[in-house]
């Protein structure tokens, strides 16, 4: 079977569609999710649920069977995913499967930015369990920005510390095709792909786009990263996940999601969606 974990994700989701948009009977599909509720609409289809959580390692022993295609879709509980990611590349290693495809970041080993660390250690544990891979090292998605617009709008403001750092952000959908292609094709076996948008833009160019979509003025404002810290902290979050934000402004500033090679759209065999039609999309 093509085996998808976190199918009931908006990532998630989005690859079990293309999927079986892409011709591949809903028979030959395995979901691994931790919510049977939750996965009912895939369920549905005629997916094949197998329910098991990343952090229980007992109930990843039924999850794979020798000769799945797996993809691992990793986890959203950052702080864990190192143990949760291990337990399932365990798991699919005692299973035998025939490759493991995963969600990592931009730049891999040298994505050098909090966020990134829980996914260098684990596509490091999926070398050293010498399964066979792919990496499907993802940049940002669109959604990152365009599903926060209600504060954006409503302060006529996007504000970062993130200075004239770009952004080669793409689609959620963009990126699922490219895990679809994978889990499809051939000749992926043991690579790294480095999946970006083909256009790279700065805050200000992307606050000019949803002035001009918005009809409302909406400027860049640039704070230092201590401001743009208080700020979220202001706002309610936990101080490890502001320090986590921040530190993703910064390797924006750098220059670090701004890489660009081209393997996201010859992956998919389509130029990447313009962050103006997510803009559009949210405006809905
Ligand atoms: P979602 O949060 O929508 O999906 C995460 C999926 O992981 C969900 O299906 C969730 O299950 C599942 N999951 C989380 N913890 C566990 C667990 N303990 N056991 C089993 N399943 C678990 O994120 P997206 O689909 O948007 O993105 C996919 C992943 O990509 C994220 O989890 C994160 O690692 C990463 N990411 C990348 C971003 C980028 O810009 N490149 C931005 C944000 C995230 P459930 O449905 O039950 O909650």
């Amino acid at each position: 079977s093509l085996v998808i974990t976190g199918a009931t994700g908006h990532l998630g989701r989005l690859v079990v569609e293309g999927l079986l948009d892409a011709g591949v009977p809903a028979g030959e599909i395995a979901a691994v999710v931790r919510d049977k509720e939750k996965a009912a609409p895939l369920a549905a289809r005629g997916v094949e649920l197998r329910i098991a959580d990343y952090s229980t390692p007992e109930t990843l022993t039924g999850a794979f069977r020798s000769g799945d295609k797996v993809l691992l879709i990793s986890g959203s509980e950052v702080g864990q995913r190192v143990a949760q990611h291990q337990a399932v590349i365990d798991a699919a290693k005692a299973a035998g499967v025939a490759s493991l495809a995963y969600t990592g970041v931009l730049g891999g080993p040298d994505a050098d930015f909090a966020l990134a660390d829980e996914h260098k250690v684990t596509e490091q544990a999926i070398l050293d369990s010498g399964l066979t891979y792919t990496f499907l090292r993802n940049g940002w998605y669109h959604e990152n920005y365009t599903q926060n617009l209600a504060p954006v709008l409503e302060h006529g403001a996007v504000l970062a510390s993130a200075g004239d750092g770009r952004v080669a952000s793409a689609s959620r959908a963009d990126y699922a095709a490219a895990a679809v292609a994978v889990l499809t094709g051939t000749g992926h076996e043991n690579t790294a792909y480095e999946l970006s948008g083909d256009v790279a833009w700065s805050l200000a160019e992307y606050a000019a786009e949803v002035a001009k979509q918005s009809g409302k003025d909406i400027v860049h404002r640039n704070v230092t990263p201590e401001e743009n810290r208080e700020i979220l902290l202001g706002a309610g979050l936990p101080a490890p996940f502001a320090d986590i934000l921040v530190g993703v402004d910064t390797a924006i500033s750098q220059g670090l999601l701004a890489r660009r090679n081209g393997d996201l759209s010859r992956l998919i065999g389509r130029p990447t969606t313009p962050v103006s039609d997510a803009i559009a999309d949210a405006l809905k």
